[in-house]
């Protein structure tokens, strides 16, 4: 436990209190830096919690910035969508607004300082020679035959460079480190390249674009970012993060910190096979509420703070591993459980008639809004001669264990009345399409005078008195734990969602809005879908009641 900020520690607020505790910084900077190239997703929010949550509990601050280096694969769309999902997940940049790209002439400059110090140079060879010369992990690189150009020829090429003078991959500024560096990444990366693409925020004004290694670092030491928190796949690059700043830009610089990114099982977690899930149709659209997106997850209906919770929960570690989504769904139902207000709501219904209830009554029973919650009060909801239960919670000739309803056997109606089922109707074909039942006016609120019990209690609505409603029900997207490998055609489960047109709730959600909560009885929880009109709600299942990580963890 950190003493001073009351949340468990790690070995990222360690080094943060050490530098606090010798001086080295007095006030601690993050920044989540997103390329704008598809929505943000479960592994963002991680970083997205891991980052601004440091900056608040340090009180330090936290920049949104952009990574906007890649001309052509940008979209301002994905802009709005990233700002909207920080927003959503309870953080605010304030002013500290970013964009990479507001950097370009600053970032030429550095270039330009790097050529003048004989530390970079215009490279001919092509993008396949690059590759070649580079060696491998066990054998060294080869020069570049252009590496010992002057300053001032460098300085000229670079120049027409940025003038247009060349076409694309003709030419690539790179650093001059050592081509013999047991460490790629050191092996004079490429700085900068031609693209003759269209920027979203610069036009035309530019025709090469920097790197990611020679922007990242350079950015964070712009915006004075203490900490460059980043995934471990870039431990090999910190050296070329540190190098570039010693070279030309001033101290102090930021430090950059690794950490594991989040994999979660039967999660993909790449924006890349993200796109072509969207783009393929294989899901409706990047907020399809099997997306592993956060506009997927809102529209599922997660909350913010059950995402901000899991990711408080699964820490920062070291080492790469993969969570558990029962996890995730286990965050979400301690969540919904204390805010879903309940209502009734029948998935597949089959009707019942309670054959001595009068005929055109309706009765207004009392329902607990949520036992988890006292202060959530109660509502009243119809009762009548007609009501629906749920085709399930009916068998014929029911096997030992199951203590729902069956012929001549009696069960409670949840807020209700004992009801006794009495006779069976089937269609020409033999399905059961509706019950007869008896129910007892002295047990009404679900209790009898005499003592007896029953074994089952069932949800219902009533038949004239509920609202026909569409509900989806969601699986994973894959059927395999780990869908990173495999052909998308063999990973997919074909059963990942299903659509109910005939589903029933209670009267009292006739104005629920889209993003709206609740937990069904026994079902599950479901949020109002975008989908919806004002004629017919859609539901979307958020997740059924059993917690699967509970269970298998002894929890
Ligand atoms: P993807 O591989 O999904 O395309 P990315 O890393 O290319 O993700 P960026 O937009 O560059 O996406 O990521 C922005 C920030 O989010 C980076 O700092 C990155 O480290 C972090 N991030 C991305 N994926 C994860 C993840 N699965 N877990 C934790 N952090 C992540
Ligand atoms: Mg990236």
């Amino acid at each position: 436990m950190d003493t001073k900020t009351n949340v468990p520690s790690n070995f990222i607020r360690d080094i943060i209190d050490e530098d606090l505790a010798s001086g080295k910084h007095k006030a601690i900077v993050t920044r989540f830096p997103p390329e704008p190239n598809g929505y943000l997703h479960i592994g963002h929010a991680k970083s997205i919690c891991l980052n601004f949550g440091l900056a608040r509990d340090y009180n330090g601050t936290c920049h949104l910035r952009f990574d906007d280096t890649n001309p052509e694969k940008e979209e301002t769309e994905y802009i709005e969508s990233i700002m909207e999902d920080v927003r959503w997940l309870g953080f605010d940049w304030g002013e500290h607004l970013y964009y990479a790209s507001d950097y370009f002439e600053q970032l030429y400059n550095l270039a330009v300082e790097l050529i003048k110090q004989g530390k970079a140079y215009v490279c001919d060879l092509s993008p396949e020679e690059i590759r070649k010369y580079r060696g491998t992990l066990t054998e060294p690189g080869k020069e570049s035959p252009y590496r010992n150009r002057s300053v001032a020829e460098n300085l000229d090429l670079f120049e027409r460079m940025r003038a247009g003078e060349f076409e694309e991959g003709s030419r690539v500024l790179r650093a001059k480190i050592d081509m013999a560096s047991p460490n790629i990444v050191m092996r004079d990366p490429t700085l900068y390249r031609i693209r003759k693409v269209s920027h979203h925020r610069t036009g035309d004004k530019w025709c090469i674009y920097p790197m990611y290694d020679f922007t990242h670092c350079l950015s964070d030491a712009i915006e004075n970012i203490t900490h460059s928190i980043c995934t471990l796949e870039f431990e090999n690059n910190r050296a070329l993060y540190e190098w570039i700043l010693e070279q030309v830009y001033p101290e102090p610089h930021p430090r950059q910190i690794e950490f594991a990114r989040l994999n979660l099982t039967y999660t993909m977690m790449s924006k890349r096979k993200l796109l072509q899930l969207v783009e393929q149709g294989i899901v409706n659209g990047w907020d399809d509420p099997r997306m592993p997106t956060l506009s997927g997850l809102r529209r599922r209906g997660y909350t913010p703070a059950a995402i901000r919770d899991f990711a408080e929960r699964i820490g920062v570690a070291k080492a790469n591993s993969t969570v558990d989504y029962a996890f995730l769904e286990h965050c979400l139902r301690e969540d919904l459980n204390k805010t879903a207000p309940r209502a009734m709501g029948v998935l597949r219904p089959l009707k019942v008639v309670i054959e001595n209830y009068p005929e055109g009554q309706v009765e207004y029973l009392e329902a607990l809004n949520n036992p988890q919650d006292p202060e959530a009060g109660t509502r009243q909801i119809p009762f009548a001669r007609e009501i629906y239960i749920e085709q399930e919670d009916f068998m014929i000739d029911p096997p030992k264990k199951f203590f729902r309803l069956a012929p001549g056997r009696e069960v409670r109606l949840r807020f209700a009345y004992f009801i006794t089922c009495t006779d069976v109707i089937r269609d020409d074909e033999g399905n059961i399409v509706e019950l007869r039942a008896t129910y007892d006016p002295e047990t009404k609120g679900g209790s009898a005078p005499d003592g007896r019990k029953v074994k089952a209690t069932l949800h219902w609505v009533a038949a004239e008195h509920s609202l026909p409603v569409e509900v989806r029900l969601y699986d994973h997207l894959f059927k395999v734990e780990d869908p990173s490998i495999g052909e998308l055609e063999d990973i997919l489960n074909p059963d990942s969602l299903e659509v109910l047109t005939e589903s029933r709730v209670e009267l009292n959600l006739k104005d629920a809005k889209p993003g709206d909560k609740f937990q069904f009885e026994r079902q599950g929880y479901f949020c109002v879908d975008p989908d919806s009109t004002p004629d017919r709600l859609v539901f979307n299942r958020t997740a059924a009641l059993r917690d699967t990580w509970s269970k298998v963890k002894g929890n």
